[in-house]
C-alpha cells in the first residue's frame, strides 16, 4: 500500500549499501557507484550528503543498512493516468486504438469516485516500480485532475499535469469547448497552488485535437504564467502527421503549429518526435524543448523509430516516458531497453548511462527541476528506490561478473522485468511511500 507521508515526521537517517547515482553536470556520463555508500537525508526530505562514508556531523543519525541498490528515482516524463485500463488493447494503430479504446475509457472520469480510484491505483503502481516524479496527462475533467493531484499529495509524489484541452476531433463526453477549458483551467490552477511537489503543465492533447482558438488560449496561458510548463504530442505516426497538415494548411510543419501559438519554448515537452524534418529539427534545438522519447509506445503501436541520434546531436534535451496506454508497461527498465532495441534497429548502440539519463536527469530537466531531481546529490529531494539485485540467481550472476557500472546497468535493464529482482522500496521526500513487504531483508 502507499504509505503517506503527512502523518509520519520526517527523521533525518542515513541509510548504508549501493549507491549508484548520475551526477548533474552537463554530461551523460559522469556518475557516482560506491559498493559501500552512505547518503544521508535530513528532516526536511532534502539530501545533506552522499559519499563513501557518514561525516561526523551526522553520525548520531538513524542508519538504515540495506543489501539493495539505492538509485535515483525514475522520472516519468510522459504518461497518461487515465489509460490504465486500456494497456495492452489489440491490433490498432494510433488514431484508431484513440477511437476504439482510449477515449471511450477517458468518458469515465467524469465521474469522481471513478476517478478517484484510477488514481490511487495509478500512484501505487508507479511507486512500486521506483518513479517518483512524473508529467501525466488527465481527461478534460475537472474531477480527473483534483482526483491525481489528491492521490499524488498524499503519497508524497512529485508530480507535473494539467487538464486536458481537447475541442475536436473526438466523441462529445471527452470534448470541452473554450469557454468551460478556461474554467476549469483556472479551477484546476488554483487547486495546485500551494501543493507541495506539484507544478502544473498545460495540456492541449495535440494539435489535431484542438482548434486554432483552443491552441492560442494555452498559448496564452504560457506566455503569462511563467512558472507553468506545457505537454502535448508531435510527429507520432505518418497519419497523424498528414491529418495535421491538412487541418493547418498554412502551417510549414508540425512544430510550425504549436509555435504559431506560442508553446514552443524552453518550458515545453513534445511527447515522440518520430517524424520530425530538418526544418524541426533546427527550431527546436534553437527553442529549448524536451522531446520525450516514449519507446514502448512507439513499438506497440507501429507508430516508428525514435532517432535518438538526430536530437543528440543538435542537444535537444530528452526525455523518457512510459506513455501509458499506448506504452504497454510502467517499469522504468522496460522502457531504458525497449529504447535501446529501437537504437539498435537504427544501427546504433546506446550506452546504458544515457539511457538511465533520459529517464532521471533528463526528464528532470524537461520539467526544469533538474536543480531538485533527478539525481543523488546534497540539496536535492530524497527521491530514491531500493533495487534488489541478489535474489535471482542469473542476475546476480550477471550483475557480479559485470567489469563496469556499464554492463551492470545493461543487465539490470534486461533482467530485471523478468526476474524475480525488483524495486522492493520507493521513497519520496525522504519517507518511504511504498515498500514490499512481501520481501524479507528490505531494511
Ligand atoms: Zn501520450
Amino acid at each position: 500500500m502507499i504509505d503517506s507521508g503527512h502523518t509520519e515526521p520526517r527523521e533525518p537517517f542515513v541509510i548504508q549499501g549501493p549507491l549508484f547515482t548520475l551526477l548533474n553536470d552537463n554530461s551523460v556520463n559522469t556518475y557516482d557507484y560506491f559498493d559501500s555508500g552512505s547518503m544521508v537525508v535530513g528532516d526536511q526530505g532534502r539530501i545533506l550528503y552522499v559519499g563513501p562514508s557518514v561525516p561526523a556531523d551526522y553520525s548520531h543519525y538513524r542508519i538504515k543498512k540495506t543489501q539493495h541498490l539505492i538509485f535515483p528515482g525514475f522520472i516519468d516524463a510522459h504518461v497518461h493516468y487515465p489509460q490504465l485500463p486500456v494497456i495492452a488493447s489489440y491490433g490498432v494503430s494510433l488514431l484508431e486504438w484513440l477511437d476504439k479504446y482510449t477515449f471511450p475509457e477517458e468518458a469515465k472520469y467524469s465521474q469522481r469516485l471513478y476517478a478517484e480510484r484510477r488514481a490511487r491505483q495509478f500512484l501505487e503502481l508507479i511507486l512500486q516500480r521506483g518513479v517518483t516524479s512524473a508529467a501525466v496527462f488527465s481527461t478534460i475533467h475537472q474531477e480527473a485532475f483534483d482526483a491525481l493531484l489528491g492521490a499524488a499529495s498524499y503519497s508524497g509524489f512529485n508530480l507535473v499535469s494539467g487538464v486536458t484541452g481537447m475541442n475536436r476531433g473526438a466523441p462529445d463526453d471527452v470534448l470541452v469547448d473554450v469557454g468551460l477549458f478556461k474554467e476549469i483551467s483556472s479551477k484546476a490552477m488554483e487547486s495546485g497552488l500551494g501543493v507541495e511537489r506539484f507544478r502544473y503543465a498545460i495540456t492541449p492533447r495535440f494539435a489535431l485535437s484542438c482548434d486554432e482558438e483552443m491552441l492560442d488560449y494555452c498559448g496564452q496561458l504560457l506566455e503569462i504564467n511563467p512558472h507553468l510548463l506545457m505537454q502535448t504530442h508531435i510527429n507520432e505516426t505518418e497519419d497523424e502527421v498528414l491529418a495535421t497538415s491538412n487541418l493547418f494548411p498554412r502551417s510549414t510543419d508540425y512544430l510550425d503549429v504549436y509555435d504559431a501559438f506560442g508553446l514552443l519554448g524552453d518550458r515545453s515537452l513534445f511527447a515522440h518526435g518520430i517524424y520530425t524534418t530538418e526544418s524541426e529539427y533546427k527550431r527546436w534545438a534553437a527553442s529549448g524543448a524536451s522531446v520525450i522519447h516514449c519507446p514502448t509506445s512507439n513499438t506497440f503501436l507501429g507508430s516508428g523509430l525514435f532517432n535518438a541520434s538526430e536530437y543528440v546531436s543538435r542537444n535537444i534535451n530528452i526525455g523518457m516516458g512510459s506513455d501509458v496506454g499506448g506504452g504497454f508497461s510502467l517499469n522504468p527498465f522496460v522502457t531504458m531497453s525497449e529504447a535501446y532495441k529501437v537504437a539498435r534497429l537504427g544501427g546504433k548502440v546506446l550506452d546504458p548511462l544515457q539511457l538511465v539519463y533520459w529517464h532521471t536527469l533528463g526528464s528532470a530537466k524537461a520539467i526544469n527541476q533538474a536543480d531538485v531531481i533527478g539525481s543523488l546529490e546534497s540539496g536535492k529531494w530524497a527521491d530514491f528506490c531500493l533495487i534488489d539485485i541478489t535474489s535471482d540467481d542469473i542476475g546476480f550472476e550477471v550483475w557480479e561478473r559485470s567489469r563496469s557500472v556499464q554492463e551492470k546497468l545493461f543487465g539490470l535493464m534486461f533482467l530485471l522485468p523478468d526476474s524475480s529482482s525488483r524495486v522492493v522500496e520507493t521513497y519520496a521526500g525522504g519517507i518511504s511511500r511504498w515498500r514490499d513487504t512481501s520481501c524479507l531483508g528490505s531494511k
